[in-house]
């Protein structure tokens, strides 16, 4: 099939490259020609494993324009990918996703096949179709009749996208009509046939994607909540997480206690559905909860380092780990901004070291901070380090014996009596030594 997809970031560079991997032609538009010219000349214009390889196989193709009416060209089907960010108030923004409807709209008046214009961005209920007056206006065509509208979610993780694309534990279709659906079933054909397809309305495949994330976040921050009260009471946090996760109506994953959840989608999702619930009139006191204890457990670091050293005032702080996560660039919502911030605030002076979201970070904090060339160079006669991304490279064991000075262990890289044997200063979230 030929498919075009808008908004050529994380989410559409693994869709588009993975659909093209199952033989189908690729259209990337992106209102940013440097992504555009990148994605051309087959270099990713962000970091996630395997994904320049694939993209570089399947380079014949795929085509990468920053013109609608010329990536829009015979295609069936069409996925938006643009973001979805979060308003000052919390609420979903959703001007880049109207003005991708639009630029749709105007395009489709000189085309004159059948189009599915599917919405992947994470979108609260009734956005999708409250885009048809506007694809409809722009393109004097109408929905159901000259094209088809869809919303198909999106589930993949930073730093295993391509994996979790191409291996779904679901593939939700949200229809606005039967033929809308068909083509996406049959575009999704080539994946394996024991993954189920949900075909449902689209207002349910738009609120499946916020429980879900609202789900994991409330099982981050429940766990930080055990964590922080296991602290009180002498508690090793992460045998408690062991034996409850035994129990297979909790399971142990999303069980490891941290200084909270970051990334582009939990606090922002989690943000925009407390704020489409209040405008329903109704309050959602959990998640609230759960998205407030998530803002302070970043800070829990810093109370422990105060313990562990005392005044952070021009203490020489290392931290390693900027990204959110480990496998990628992406700083969105990370933890470490809060912390750097903080610690900038006390008067610490800050080195720090990630493996790919370096380069990410100069452009927040420009030469307040000093960046590493490596992990070794970070922890320097430093007074303490802080360790934020459970990079595999910062769990090796060797590197850790050398750090002297106490640590902060923001994610549970060490486990507390490796910690004791290895001799190290350790401090962790819930996790006793
Ligand atoms: P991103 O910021 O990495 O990419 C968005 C891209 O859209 C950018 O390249 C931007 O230039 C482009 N864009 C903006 N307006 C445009 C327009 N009018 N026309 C064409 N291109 C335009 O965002 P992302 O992380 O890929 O997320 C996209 C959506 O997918 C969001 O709704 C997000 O919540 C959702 N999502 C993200 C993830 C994730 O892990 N990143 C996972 C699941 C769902």
């Amino acid at each position: 099939m030929k498919v075009a997809v808008v908004g050529s970031g994380y989410v559409g560079l693994v869709t588009g490259v993975c659909f093209a991997n199952f033989g189908n032609k690729v259209t990337f538009i992106d209102i940013i020609k440097e992504k555009i010219d990148k994605i051309n000349a087959g270099i990713p214009p962000i970091y996630e494993p395997g994904l320049e390889s694939l993209l570089k196989k399947n380079l014949k193709k795929i085509k990468g324009t920053t013109s609608y009416e010329e990536g829009l060209k015979d295609v069936e089907v069409v996925f938006i990918c643009v973001g979805t960010p979060s308003s000052s108030d919390g609420s979903i923004n959703l001007k880049y996703i109207k003005s991708a409807a639009k630029s749709i709209g105007r395009a489709l008046k000189n085309i004159h096949n059948y189009v599915v214009i599917t919405v992947k961005s994470t979108v609260i209920p009734g956005t999708t179709e409250s885009l048809i007056p506007i694809i409809e206006k722009h393109s004097g065509k109408k929905v159901g009749v000259n094209f088809g509208l869809c919303m198909n979610p999106e589930f993949l993780r930073e730093g295993n996208a391509i994996n979790d694309f191409l291996n779904p534990n679901k593939i939700v279709i949200g229809e606005y009509d039967r033929n809308s659906g068909d083509v996406l079933v049959e575009l999704y054909r080539s994946w394996d046939d024991k993954i189920p397809r949900l075909r449902v309305n689209i207002k349910t495949a738009e609120m499946i994607k916020y429980a879900q994330n609202a789900f994991l976040a409330t099982k981050i921050s429940f766990i930080n909540e055990i964590a922080n009260i296991c602290e009180k009471v002498g508690v090793n946090v992460d045998d408690v997480a062991y034996a409850i996760g035994l129990d297979p109506r909790i399971s142990p994953r999303f069980l490891r206690a941290s200084r909270g959840y970051g990334g582009s989608c939990f606090s922002k999702d989690m943000k925009a559905l407390i704020a489409f619930a209040n405008s329903k009139g109704y309050k959602p006191r959990l998640l609230e909860e759960v998205n407030a204890l998530n803002q302070r457990q970043p800070y829990r670091m810093i109370e422990l380092a105060e313990e562990a050293v005392g005044d952070l005032k021009a203490k020489s702080v290392g931290i390693l780990g900027l990204a959110f996560k480990p496998d990628t660039d992406d700083i969105r919502d990370a933890p470490s901004l809060k912390i750097i911030k903080r610690l900038l605030e006390l008067g610490s002076k800050i080195r720090v070291y990630d493996p790919q979201a370096m380069k990410n970070v100069k452009q927040i904090f420009g030469s307040r901070i000093k960046y590493c060339e490596n992990k070794e160079e970070c922890i320097e006669s430093v007074d303490i380090v802080f360790i934020i991304t459970e990079w595999k490279e910062f769990c090796n064991e060797k590197f850790l014996s050398k750090i002297r000075v106490p640590i902060i262990d923001g994610i549970g890289v060490i486990n507390p009596r490796k910690a004791k044997k290895l001799g190290l200063k350790y401090y962790g979230i819930g996790r006793l030594i």
